[in-house]
């Protein structure tokens, strides 16, 4: 697809519909899914001496995302009128923020392949309502228009042209659905069109430092076909120009079944919507102490909480940011986690010593054991569990195991109950019934054998039975000792316990 000589570069615009309980500029309320035109009222109609009045969830929503994003709120913006004529948009125009939008100049890191990140500046961020929809389907070849959508707050954010694959693009857009998801302000729900993209797409060849003209694609609300359509357009206007074509400023259209873009229209410049500042509407002020007030409703973002996976519990950049990539994965992590380590922080101070003084070694033995179990925890998540919802096209919200239930299993891998092989089949069996842990390794004899009497008569009985390999390892070939751990590991199939049969065996043929 891409081409040596060329390289693609890529702005997003996305839209996200807020998740305030009315519009923008009306009371109606906005739950989705509702009768066609049941939740539309005069307002959102446009019909004629109504008056909007704004809705300041919304706003203290936009300053929410301008703060998580280290951008700039603009203490005073302006609501402007966008004129364009289309059957969904019944006053003619929609009412959105242009020369004063309320968020500008912030940014947020993405995560890429290889734990790389990359900055992606955020021009701007401003308030606007979303428009009626279209239904074409149900109205014997006639088109009906549905204002339910009508009036719903909607905040754009406009990305800088950073972006030069479609995989960074689809990374930046996975970044701010989580970051909205995380901030409460937008459900991230595509199928329903709570977030959808524009992405616009030019191509320059490598050196030059001017944009090529761009073409913009409309509406894109999954995020395959965000990379298909970006892969899709690439090719083509590398191909056009290969052709010594000049590319013309579109909006397109992706067709998902055809896999390929479309022209919609020719690009109107920003002049042709004729903005000009709503007369219905004052100014938007916001003063220090306002905005002072929505900083402290923030939530730990998901890059607060990436770093503090790496800081708290050493985990790696992977491991942090892929736990850390929707609250819910976190939240299933730390569940769990808090759940085994329940036991490492009653355990280490009262049992492994005999005094009360929790001094710095009993801290570092605490430490060291809350790390391999965030290590064991991540393991199994990243590896076991997501393997198996990625498989069936499932998230960590539908996950068949409990963090509970994951727990305990990892409790008994911790306290030598069952080995790490005996774990992965208990994890199966989790899968499939809904059986504890403990019953199934009772229910399919999956002890391990750590019992010291039961493990020293196996191994009394291995050094006798291959007393040639005994006698070649007490002349020093050192490498039999792997045949005989291999013999004892066979005669228990597998369940004795590695280590403490490594011990017992070594002070066995040491023994003389
Ligand atoms: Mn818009």
């Amino acid at each position: 697809m891409q081409h040596a000589q060329y390289e693609t570069i890529i702005g997003l615009e996305i839209h996200i519909q807020l998740a305030t309980a009315t519009k923008l500029f009306s009371g109606t309320a906005t739950i989705y899914g509702r009768e066609p035109n049941t939740q539309a009222c005069i307002i959102d109609l446009g019909l004629p001496g109504v008056l909007p009045v704004l809705n300041t969830a919304a706003v203290a929503m936009a300053i929410k995302f301008g703060l998580s994003i280290n951008a700039s709120i603009n203490k005073r913006s302006e609501f402007a009128r966008k004129n364009y004529f289309y059957p969904d948009l019944p006053k003619g125009y929609q009412i959105s923020q242009h020369v004063l939008p309320i968020v500008e100049n912030g940014y947020v890191d993405v995560f890429l392949k290889d734990s790389d990140t990359k900055r992606i500046n955020i021009t701007r961020a401003h308030l606007e309502e979303d428009s009626g929809k279209l239904l074409h389907e149900s109205f014997h070849g006639m088109s009906g228009i549905d204002f339910n959508r009508a009036g719903i707050p909607l905040l754009e954010i406009v990305s800088a042209p950073d972006m030069r694959t479609a995989a960074e693009a689809v990374a930046y857009v996975k970044t701010i659905h989580n970051l909205v998801r995380y901030l409460e302000i937008c459900d991230g729900n595509m199928q329903e069109g709570s977030l959808r993209c524009d992405v616009n797409v030019s191509i320059r060849k490598h050196g030059e430092t001017k944009l090529g003209t761009r073409n913009e694609i409309k509406n894109l609300n999954s995020f395959r076909f965000i990379e298909r359509a970006i892969e899709h357009e690439t090719a083509r206007q590398i191909a056009a120009l290969e052709r010594g074509e000049i590319i013309a400023q579109e909006t397109r259209l992706y067709d998902t079944t055809q896999n390929e873009t479309r022209v919609l229209r020719s690009k109107e410049e920003a002049l042709d919507y004729r903005y000009f500042p709503d007369p219905d509407l004052l100014p938007l002020i916001v003063d220090d102490e306002y905005i002072a007030v929505i900083q402290k409703t923030l939530p730990e973002l998901p890059r607060q909480k990436y770093e503090r996976f790496q800081r708290i519990y050493s985990l790696n950049k992977y491991d942090a940011a892929i736990l850390s990539s929707s609250k819910e994965m976190a939240d299933y992590f730390e569940t769990a986690l808090q759940e085994i380590s329940k036991d490492t922080i009653e355990i280490a101070p009262t049992k492994s010593t005999n005094t009360n003084i929790i001094n710095t070694t009993t801290a570092n033995v605490i430490a060291q054991k809350m790390n391999a179990a965030a290590k064991l925890t991540a393991n199994w998540i990243i590896s076991e569990l997501l393997g198996v919802l990625n498989r069936e096209n499932s998230d960590i919200t539908q996950s068949p195991i409990t963090p509970q239930q994951l727990a305990k299993l990892l409790q008994r891998i911790q306290d030598n109950t069952i080995s790490g092989k005996a774990a992965k089949e208990i994890f199966g069996e989790m899968l499939r019934s809904k059986e504890n842990v403990d019953a199934i390794i009772v229910n399919k004899n999956l002890q391990q054998i750590s019992n010291i009497d039961e493990l020293e008569y196996l191994i009394e009985k291995v050094v006798h039975e291959n007393s040639e390999q005994v006698a070649q390892y007490r002349a020093g070939k050192e490498a039999v000792f792997g045949f005989l751990v291999g013999q004892i590991m066979k005669a228990t199939r597998g369940k004795a316990n590695p280590q403490q049969a490594n011990i017992l065996l070594k002070e066995k043929l040491n023994e003389g």
